[in-house]
């Protein structure tokens, strides 16, 4: 079961705004015990303290389709164009548990935390006109409903909790809205079970993404056979075109690219490609831990080996390396990579068929990566039991010029969040968030219905976190 884990010792006060115009409902005790049943995001905003519901319709700013609404209310909001404006000082605001949600929590908080995202949602008229268009049976009308919540204009009627206990400067929102919205779209977000981070992230993206595409009935449809050496650039060109025809959202300008696969028979040498897109990538984290002690040894035993007569010393010292590699629990994103693009045999009934020599013949099958999004997603499958402990080393800034095969769609990338796993095992256990604020820079813990500023980021981040999906943003 989930459970509120005080992660770290130093707990760091989020700096306050004038928060007078919000509605808080305050509790006396603390936030352990001020869970009050009333709290709801469903879309209805109170129309005094006393948390009588007037309407059903969400109070978006600048929404001029809303008669309920205190237009006066609204106004501020019609005066930015992004976060960094409206927000010099940010309140962050905590997401309450509603039910086994904390996975749902920690997604949506590193989501919430990625500015053109958020600025998109926030003050991009396509919202209010799709959600004008679309009503409130929509994922984008309860994402953008959150959004609002999170970044709280001055003079909102949103509803948000203050506790006056230990964290009297700690404020949450209770995402009961989200998890409803999400439980009739998907059966498998029903019902109060701990769920999986990745299945939530996927099932965002491509919701959003499919309300939101510009091109209605798109023609995702797109023959991948027939590409060779001789046509693959053009084929290339093409299929980069057709993507970029078809697909015109928010969503796909921010997490969509492009990977593919590489096939050569060893019989005429002739390469076939297959292009995909992908908005995430999946590292098994085993099996990379597997890899790249397979490699370790392919590679250097070789090297070693030479000097175990003429230079002893060296080759113990090699030795005793390799024997760290072989007992190592810990890889980093480069071996992850690597294991992505490794090189595959496939003999026998495996063999692809190739039309050339009409036949199956020993194929080598490679995974190749042509560009990245802008906001890179990666999860670390993590298995059960003994797997799961297999550490990610990972860092704050890396270069994938390496792995993409076009160079000139920007490589490096930076890290602005990361859903962090606490448990035993990936059946049970606790999520959260670490984000990085688009506003100050600085990372904080999104812990449920508490929110920390991280202090020492490499201690508490890189060297502790047990990352399960990380966010990376193009430089
Ligand atoms: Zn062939």
């Amino acid at each position: 079961m989930t459970k509120v884990y005080k992660l770290f010792s130093i707990l760091s006060i989020v700096n306050t705004i004038n928060v007078t115009s919000i509605d808080i409902w305050s509790c006396n005790k603390c936030c352990k015990s001020c869970r009050r049943n009333t709290d709801s995001d469903n879309g209805n905003i109170p129309n005094s303290q006393n948390g009588s519901q007037n309407t059903n319709k969400i109070p978006f700013t600048g929404d001029k389709y809303n008669n309920d609404i205190n237009e006066n209310s609204m106004q501020p909001n019609t005066l930015y164009n992004s976060i960094r404006e409206e927000f010099p000082f940010h309140q962050r605001i905590a997401l309450r548990n509603v039910g086994a949600t904390c996975y749902m929590n920690a997604t949506l908080q590193c989501l919430c935390n990625i500015e053109k995202l958020v600025n998109y949602f926030k003050y991009h008229r396509t919202i209010e006109n799709y959600i004008r268009d679309n009503g409130s049976n929509t994922l984008t009308y309860s994402f953008k409903y959150l959004v609002e919540n999170l970044w709280q204009s001055k003079g909102s009627k949103y509803i948000i909790h203050q506790c006056n206990g230990e964290n009297s400067n700690n404020k949450y929102f209770s995402p009961t809205g989200f998890k409803e919205k999400i439980s009739t779209m998907n059966p498998l977000f029903e019902g109060v079970q701990a769920n999986d981070a990745k299945d939530l992230v996927t099932f965002i993206i491509m919701t959003l993404h499919e309300e939101l595409n510009k091109i209605k009935n798109p023609n995702q449809s797109w023959n991948n056979t027939n590409i060779n050496q001789t046509n693959h650039d053009m084929v290339l060109q093409n299929f980069i075109q057709n993507f970029r025809e078809n697909n015109k959202s928010i969503i796909s300008d921010l997490f969509y690219a492009m990977s593919g696969t590489y096939t050569q028979c060893s019989k005429c040498n002739e390469i076939k490609y297959n292009l995909q897109n992908y908005f995430f990538l999946i590292f098994p984290l085993e099996e990379v831990r597997k890899f790249k002690i397979q490699n370790s040894r392919s590679f250097n035993f070789k090297n070693i080996l030479q000097n175990i007569f003429i230079h002893p010393a060296i080759f113990n010292n090699q030795l005793n390396q390799l024997n760290n590699i072989n007992n190592s629990q810990s890889v980093n994103l480069d071996d992850c990579f690597q294991y992505y693009e490794k090189m595959e045999f496939f003999t026998g009934e495996n063999a692809m068929y190739c039309s050339r020599c009409n036949g199956q013949f020993q194929s080598c099958y490679k995974n190749r990566l042509y560009y990245g999004p802008e906001i890179l997603i990666i999860v670390l499958n993590r298995g059960k039991g003994i797997e799961y402990k297999v550490k990610l080393e990972f860092t704050e800034k890396i270069d994938l010029s390496n792995y993409f095969q076009l160079k000139n769609l920007g490589n490096v990338y930076n890290l602005i969040g990361v859903v962090t796993h606490i448990g035993e095992n990936g059946a049970s256990g606790h999520f959260i968030a670490n984000a990085k604020s688009p506003i100050d820079g600085q990372w904080y813990t999104y812990n449920d219905d508490l929110v920390y500023k991280v202090d020492n980021f490499k201690n508490q981040i890189i060297d502790y976190a047990m990352p399960y999906i990380l966010f990376y943003q193009k430089v």
